[in-house]
Parts: structure tokens; sequence; C-alpha cells
């Protein structure tokens, strides 16, 4: 019963945000975080706004239907204008409003890959999905490689590539003076992470995401999860070695000759049950984590 219950809300999800409906009875939550970040809260992946007196920034922005309320929820924040608009990776709930962000007064920052992947038809095999290629309004404007610095008179904002993580155009956004660190959907809070195969994703680049982000963050920084609620780094550190704990059942079955099925069968995620709540169930992580190892051992 309790499996039907969560197929008949996940198709409910579906229908809500995936056909577009559903936006009018999202309400825009704004949280102050630090003296110049702030998070806005909707429906699709958290929204980091950094608000100086000489700029906004802007990361993620959900979906296309809530762009005028994230501009109202903005404009309540700040009278500038937002100059960058951040792309932490390619998928529609973070990226759904590019289009109406993107005006003379506001530049798209984002890694190479999101630039490739918008502008491309894209098929994602785990949800059997195709994503057509978007016109030239929702591209980046400005694309980086490894890393780069956005400068305001008080803060420089440290854009940091992770390699094959969520997606393989993950980015990291790291505000040093505020010390605010927004992971993009490499952080899924008290969840198990969705991990974009078909687009470059992987558990051990997760994973080492995960450890950059360790490396990055001291006791006091404040993380933004792509979803899930504000986190510590202690957070972040159990997080990390949920993954790693995943890992290496998995790859313990495997070397014992078991079947996925065997694996599903004697239980995973002893102590984590509720992880597997949200959006990733346990047994759609487990897949995804099987089918990564899998593809490399061939
Ligand atoms: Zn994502």
């Amino acid at each position: 019963m309790q499996r039907k219950l969560m197929f008949v809300m996940a198709l409910l999800m579906l229908s809500i945000y995936g056909f577009g409906q559903g936006f009018d009875e999202v309400e825009i939550k704004t949280s102050k975080l630090t003296e110049h970040i702030y998070l806005l809260e909707g429906a699709g992946g958290n929204v980091g706004i950094y608000a100086a007196k000489d700029g906004i920034v802007m990361i993620d922005n959900q979906f296309a239907q809530l762009s005028d309320k994230l501009k109202s929820a903005i404009s309540n924040i700040s009278d500038q204008q937002i100059k960058y608009l951040i792309n932490t990776h390619w998928h529609g709930d973070h990226t759904g409003g590019n289009e109406n962000f993107n005006t003379e007064h506001t530049t798209i920052v984002a890694h190479e890959n999101v630039k490739k992947r918008l502008s491309t038809d894209q098929f994602t095999k785990a949800f059997n999905r195709s994503t057509p290629a978007k016109p030239m309004i929702y591209w980046p404007e400005i694309t980086y490689d490894k890393n780069l610095k956005l400068h305001f008179e008080n803060e420089d904002v440290r854009i940091i590539h992770v390699d094959h993580a969520h997606t393989d155009g993950d980015s990291f956004v790291f505000f040093p003076s505020e010390n605010v660190l927004h992971m993009g959907d490499c952080f899924f809070n008290q969840r198990f992470p969705y991990i974009d195969l078909s687009a470059g994703g992987s558990i051990k680049g997760i994973i080492k995401a995960a450890n950059t982000a360790l490396m990055i963050a001291d006791d006091d920084t404040t993380i933004i999860p792509g979803h899930g609620v504000v986190a510590s780094k202690s957070d972040l550190m159990e997080y990390r070695d949920v993954l790693v704990m995943m890992l290496n059942q998995v790859e313990d079955a495997m070397r014992k000759g078991m079947s996925l099925n065997d694996l599903k069968v004697a239980g995973f995620d002893k102590g984590y049950e509720s992880w597997g709540s949200g959006f990733i169930k346990t047994d759609a992580f487990i897949n995804t984590i099987w089918t990564d190892l899998d593809r490399v051992e061939e």
C-alpha cells in the first residue's frame, strides 16, 4: 500500500511540475542567511541571492513559471539589478527561468558543459526522457572550465567546477566574506542524491565533490544544498559518509557475485531509510550506483 501511495504521489508531483500546472499555488519563501545572502524556496532547486550595494548575484532560478514571483521576492530584498545569474548545472528545475532573467542587465554564467547540454538535444536514460535543445536566450553567456571569480567591492565570488559529480557541468559557488557555499545538486541534504549518469554524473565524482566542499567549508560555513534544508559542515560530512557507505555496499555485493536484486532484498539503507523518502528512493539510488559501476567495469 505504502509503495502504491508513493507511486501515486510521484505521478502527482510529475503532473504538477512536469506539465507546468500547479505553480499558481507556489509561494516563494525568503530567508536571510547572512548579512548579504538570502535563500529563496519555491518549487525546484534552492535559489541563493547575494545582494550587495554594487549588484546582485543569483544562483539558479527554478522553473519558468516562477520567474515573476522570484523577481518580486528579489525586489523586496534589494533595488539593485541582477548582475550575474549562475546556473549550478543544466537541469530544468534550476535553469527553467533563464530566458526570463536574461535581460541586458544580467549575464548568465555557468560551466562550459551547461552550455553544451542546454544548446543540444539531451536524452536521460533513467527517466527515458528527451529534452530538446533550448534557444540561445537560455544559454550561459560566459562559461568557464575550472574556476572563475566574480569581483564585487566586498566579495570575490568563487565559482568552482567539480567534475563528473551530479552531472558533468556542476558548479559550487562560494562567498568567502559571507562564508556561504552553494553546492547545487551535488548535495541533497539528508536525502539520497539524484545522479544524472546520462549527463556525465557519477557516484565517485559526487563523493569527490563532497570532499572538495569539506575542504572549502569550516565549522561556521552555511551550506546551501540543491535540495533540502540549509546545512552545516557536519551535515555535509554525514552525507559524504552515507554515500561512501552505500558505494562500499554495492562494491562488496558485486565482489561477492550477488545480483542487484539480492542486494535489494538484503537491505541497503539500514539506519538511513528516511533518506530514501524524497525524490530518489533507495531502490533507485542502488540502481544508479550499480549501473554506474557496471559501466565503469565494462
Ligand atoms: Zn539537478
